[in-house]
């Protein structure tokens, strides 16, 4: 990505088709479908990319077996669909996944789970369901339906393969189970690297740029007031078109006057907790689906070398620019995994937490949160400013799709829709990349799945200064060049950018991310971020240790490390 400072005069002194207000995955989607579609587009993100939703998601990308229980046949069709295609647009960021529903008690697997997935086969495989009717539906859903990745049907096996694919399971002895398909990613770098790929088809975007106010000129739309949350200035991006992709933030944006409230979504958020445990406390080879309280299933599932355990869905009213796991959630969390896995893991266990608010859109009725539809929403102020909110990580292609089409639809222009043909991110081969003395075995291939082909880059800043070449905590592959590679390259501008956001270090291995106040504070971990990050930024010792302060708030603000 361009440097902020570029970024924001170019924000500043020209006039955009189109101005989106978000930099979470559906903003990024957008910005991305409109740039490819020949408009000149500015994206405005009032925090980090990413720092919403979109990085604390359960990381699937995937169609949503549990709402095959609401019967949302259409959501999941979809977005089985844009879970395909994914897998072939960014192979080395969604990448496929085996999960389980084990079986116990010489007991034969749930035969409605059966039901479910067989529907689940049949929706996901174009092939199944007839090769006409199956081209028509990936046509529609903008797939192609002779994509590469197909997943297998799932099929019954055995408690051996069962164990062979939980390890954690191997005291419970189970009987059986059923092994299915879904994908996995990294939620912020999907981020990411969507925003690359809008940059590279002219986008210009910048983060810590608030939207505090609507321009209006002749009764529309023509722009938005920011506020530089760094220097305190403000300034007016002009453009034709605003786009508010803000989440659940969705329903502040709101034009001066407002011909109908209905025009605007009523969000209602709803949160969601995620713990992550060591590898060797939680061994998982596949995910698994874990029955929780209350009747709902939660997953447990390998996650960049720890498990990861999410999620829950309760109604949340507090704020929400910072979203902490509560105390309740993490032991319901717990009680889940070790009844069903035989462990004893608790608080003091924990290698991370994080919580996130899904941006539901509220209807009239009371149901709970858990059975309101994942479906997305697309609002038009009588001013012209279009909301496209609600959805899942899964389908933001689609919801850009929809926004955008209602802007080529409204300039009567015709500009089909190209991002289901534009790879994203350059995949790379991990085997191609140079050695650089130093950097840990398993770094290449974690390198090669974040970044794709920019690990290059990464690599290079790490065999220019050979202190970059370490890890920043160690027996984890994350590198120190990482952090004034982010600087550089991904508008990273704190301590918590680069491990919250960048790297995932802050939700993996929180714990030793908290020495920042003991003795060995020189040699911490963040304080090693710190200095690399700095010696990018120009930041003087001062600067360091004040950043080092606003990191440790940040951590607590988010709650990364639990406490129950
Ligand atoms: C616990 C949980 C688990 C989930 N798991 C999955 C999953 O496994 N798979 C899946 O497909 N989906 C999942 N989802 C859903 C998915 O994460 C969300 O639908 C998606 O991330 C929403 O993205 P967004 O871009 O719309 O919102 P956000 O990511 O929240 O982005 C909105 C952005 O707007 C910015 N913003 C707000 N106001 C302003 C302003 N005034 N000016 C400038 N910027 C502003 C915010 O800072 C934010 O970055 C999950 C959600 C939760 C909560």
């Amino acid at each position: 990505m361009i440097a902020r400072e570029r970024a924001i005069e170019s924000l500043a002194g020209e006039r955009f088709d189109v101005v989106v207000i978000g930099g979470g995955i559906t903003g990024a989607g957008v910005a991305f479908d409109a740039a490819t579609r020949g408009y000149s587009v500015a994206l405005v993100e009032k925090s980090d990319y990413a720092a919403g939703t979109s990085s604390r998601s359960s990381k699937l990308v995937h169609g949503g077996l549990r709402y095959l229980q609401n019967f949302d046949l259409g959501l999941v069709r979809e977005a089985l669909l844009e879970r395909q295609l994914m897998v072939k647009l960014a192979p080395h960021l969604v990448r496929p996944l085996k999960l389980v529903v084990p079986a116990f008690d010489g007991d034969r697997p749930d035969l409605l789970v059966g039901i479910g997935l067989n529907m689940y086969d049949v929706m996901a495989t174009p092939r199944l369901r007839g090769r006409r009717s199956a081209r028509r539906a990936a046509a529609e859903a903008g797939a192609d339906p002779d994509g590469d990745w197909s997943p297998e049907r799932h099929r019954m096996i055995s408690g051996e393969e069962v164990v062979e694919l939980l390890p954690a399971l191997t005291g419970r002895n189970p009987t059986g189970g059923y092994l299915f398909y879904d994908c996995q990613t990294d939620d912020a770098r999907l981020v990411l690297t969507v925003l690359g790929e809008a940059e590279r088809f002219g986008a210009i975007c910048a983060n810590r740029l608030e939207v505090i106010e609507l321009v209006r000129e002749d009764g529309r739309e023509s722009g938005v007031t920011v506020r530089d949350v760094e220097s305190g200035s403000d300034f007016i991006v002009h453009a034709d078109n605003v786009v508010n992709a803000t989440g659940v933030w969705a329903d502040r944006i709101r034009p001066e006057e407002l011909h109908s409230e209905a025009d605007l979504p009523t969000i209602r958020p709803s949160r969601g907790t995620h713990i992550t445990v060591a590898h060797e406390d939680l061994p998982l080879v596949a995910g698994a689906i874990v029955p929780a309280a209350g009747g709902r299933t939660i997953f447990a599932l390998p996650w960049l070398g720890r498990s990861l355990i999410g999620t829950t869905d309760n109604d949340y009213e507090g704020e929400i620019d910072h979203v902490k796991p509560s105390s309740e959630d993490v032991e319901y969390l717990l009680e889940a995994t070790n009844s069903f896995f035989g462990t004893s893991l608790g608080s003091g266990d924990l290698t991370g937490a994080y919580a996130g608010v899904r941006p539901l859109i509220s209807t009239a009725d009371s149901k709970k949160s858990v059975d309101i539809s994942r479906k997305a929403e697309l609002y038009e102020t009588s001013s012209g400013m279009i909301t496209i909110t609600g959805g899942k990580l899964t389908t933001w292609r689609r919801m850009a799709k929809l926004a955008v089409d209602r802007l080529v639809e409204r300039d009567g222009r015709k500009a089909p829709c190209r991002t289901d043909g534009i790879p994203l991110g350059l995949a790379v081969d991990p085997a191609s990349l140079a050695e650089v003395e130093g950097v840990p075995e398993e770094s290449y291939a974690a390198l090669a799945a974040r970044y794709g082909h920019a690990a290059h880059e990464v690599l290079r800043t790490a065999a220019e200064r050979g202190e970059l070449a370490q890890p920043i905590v160690p027996g984890l592959p994350d590198l120190l060049a990482e952090a004034p590679f982010a600087a550089r390259y991904e508008q990273a501008r704190s301590i918590g950018d680069v491990l919250l956001r960048r790297t995932r270090l802050g939700i993996l291995a929180a714990a030793e991310l908290q020495d920042t106040q003991d003795g060995a504070h020189a040699h911490s971990a963040v304080a090693r971020v710190a200095r690399a990050l700095g010696s990018e930024l120009g930041w003087e010792e001062r600067r360091i240790e004040l950043e080092l302060e606003r990191f440790r708030l940040e951590g607590e603000l988010e709650g990364i490390l639990a406490e129950v």
